[in-house]
């Protein structure tokens, strides 16, 4: 079987081509040509012909195709749709800050975590991404777009740590200096709370962001919305995010999205700020984006309001996320479903 080898961190191609009986240098010419994203081993000019058959005997490489690039006329926000190895796809967004280009990846065709807002989950997990896959989301992003990308959030398709060895690995190769070079201070992860996990990539002691999508304080109206928080809880969710800081020192944030009528109320704001201050955590609140076959609602401006007078008055830390490409449906899954509906009418 061949290897996959834009999953192969540069040390190990090292070893790799060391074993095919290649000097060292060789791993930095390939990996060179890896990331200017060529699409074949034959592509690799200033390599002996011989060795681009062996490394294609060896390896595979394959490249994500564009399905479809939307950019906002608002705020040139991009919107791709990647076409992967086996014909599925996924989608990832590029955004603009004055601090640099964030590129918003997914890990996983689709999720099986069920939260009943979200457009990702439709459909149910049809599998997870590979390290390479992950990594070309990045790269090809900033390849095709011209936008140097300084920061990453996984906040696309998927839930990450379901797919926590591919995720763990493609963050070791995008960091590399040889590679990528991103920091990991640069680098979002967000999970709706697969607490089991917590521990595992506490120990890993990457120094990255977590952020954990909580949209609801209390276990009624979190498994309602999130049947990931069922056999969890709110209490153990909790727990793991104060041993989380405890042990890496890296704060954690909440992703809130305000949905009308469900975790809008005067209840949830105290509550929510209790939790957020319990482990020092930052809050964003987000308002919900509609998604057609989900029947929330995001709240309206005077429940948003009314909700944050009571986040101050607690003194707790909260920004109010920017919506960004609104007109490019740039809330993750939803590109990627209008694929699926056009498919299946056809
Ligand atoms: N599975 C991970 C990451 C993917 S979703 C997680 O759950 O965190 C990225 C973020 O978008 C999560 O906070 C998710 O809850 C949120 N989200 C999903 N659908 C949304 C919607 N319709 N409106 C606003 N936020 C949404």
């Amino acid at each position: 079987m061949k290897k996959d080898i834009l999953s192969i961190l540069p040390a190990e191609l090292e070893t790799e081509l060391a074993a095919l009986g290649e000097p060292k240098y060789r791993a930095a010419q390939v990996g060179k040509w890896l990331s200017r994203g060529v699409r074949s081993f034959e592509e690799m000019s200033d390599l002996p012909k011989t060795l681009r058959e062996k490394l294609d005997e060896v390896f595979y490489l394959y490249r994500p195709q564009v399905l479809s690039k939307q950019v906002s006329a608002f705020d040139g926000t991009i919107k791709y749709l990647w076409e992967l190895r086996d014909g599925n796809a996924v989608e990832t967004v590029v955004m603009s800050y004055q601090y640099g280009n964030t590129v918003c990846i997914s890990s996983q065709v689709g999720c099986r975590q069920g939260c009943a807002f979200c457009a990702s989950t439709i459909g149910g997990l049809v599998r997870c991404l590979e390290p390479s896959e992950m990594l070309d989301e990045v790269l090809f992003s900033e390849l095709d777009s011209g936008k140097k990308i300084s920061h990453i959030v996984l906040m696309g398709i998927g839930e990450p740590l379901d797919n926590f060895d591919n995720v763990v690995r493609f963050l070791r190769l995008v960091n590399d200096p040889k590679g990528m070079n991103i920091g990991m201070r640069h680098i979002t992860l967000s999970t709706c709370g697969l607490t089991e996990r917590f521990d595992d990539l506490a120990a890993l002691d990457l120094q990255l962001t977590l952020t954990v999508s909580l949209h609801a304080p209390d276990d009624e109206t979190r498994s309602k919305i999130m049947p990931a928080n069922k056999g969890r809880g709110v209490e153990q969710l909790i727990a793991a995010c104060k041993r989380y800081y405890q042990k890496t020192g890296r704060r954690i944030s909440f992703e809130y999205a305000m949905i009308d009528g469900v975790n809008d109320t005067a209840d949830h704001a105290r509550l929510l700020s209790r939790r957020a201050r319990d482990c020092g955590a930052h809050v964003n609140l987000i308002p919900l984006n509609h998604v057609e076959e989900r029947r929330f609602r995001p709240s309206t401006q005077g429940h948003m309001k009314a909700f944050m007078k009571i986040l101050d008055e607690n003194g707790v830390n909260y920004t109010v996320r920017r919506t960004l490409g609104s007109d490019v449906d740039a809330s993750c899954g939803q590109l990627r479903r209008k694929m699926q509906k056009t498919e299946s009418q056809d």
